[in-house]
């Protein structure tokens, strides 16, 4: 799943408990796991000026990346992080480990290829899904605008009492995810109609 999309199906799945678990920690939990991801593109893309198709086949493919990736997508480690914050007492804690747990879980049906270790450090395992949320091979068309009317709902649903602030953050999200799926799969599109 795209990160912002993280973010807002979190905070609504966590966030409407009674008691709710604090809002931050859910939002960094929810980014965390795709924060090595972020940093490499930049670095690479900017510092270094790869092309974007070399980033991937590339420098995503090496162990130092992989496993840092791979190691922050963990069920099991985020699961320990979250009975640690539960252990503690600390809302904090708990409400940061579930979200990134929750953000591995929903990466797990959406990874084909590029799927992620998400049994480290126990298993090597991966979970080839037969979808995928940006890979067309694997019906990505399809996959992302289910992503993006997923998460559209729960940022119209969270809008419902959001500070004004808020509001604009989460109608934010949601011209992203617009402008990203037309980008990512409509101008293919469109370029087919050109004579
Ligand atoms: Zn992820």
């Amino acid at each position: 799943m795209h990160t912002p999309g993280h973010a807002v199906l979190n905070l609504w799945l966590l966030g409407n408990g009674a008691p709710s678990l604090p809002a931050l920690p859910i939002i960094a939990g929810a980014i965390a796991p795709d924060v090595p991801i972020v940093i490499l593109y930049l670095r690479e893309r900017y510092l270094r000026g790869m092309p974007e198709e070399r980033i991937w086949r590339e420098s995503y493919q090496r162990p130092f990346w992989l496993n840092l990736i791979h190691g922050a997508h963990s069920l099991p480690l985020a699961l320990v992080g979250a009975l640690g914050g539960l252990a503690l007492g600390s809302a904090e804690l708990t409400a940061f480990f579930t979200s990134v747990f929750l953000h591995a879980l929903a990466d797990l049906p959406v990874h084909a290829e590029d799927a992620h270790r998400h049994f480290l450090p126990f298993s090597q395992y991966r979970f080839i899904s037969p979808l995928s949320y940006w890979d067309v091979r694997y019906h990505a068309r399809t996959v992302a605008l289910v992503e993006a009317i997923g998460v559209c709902l729960a940022a119209v649903l969270l809008a419902r009492d959001a500070s004004t602030s808020a509001r604009l953050l989460l109608a934010s999200v949601g011209v992203w995810y617009l402008v990203n799926y037309g980008r990512s799969f409509l101008s293919t599109v469109w370029s087919s109609f050109r004579p």
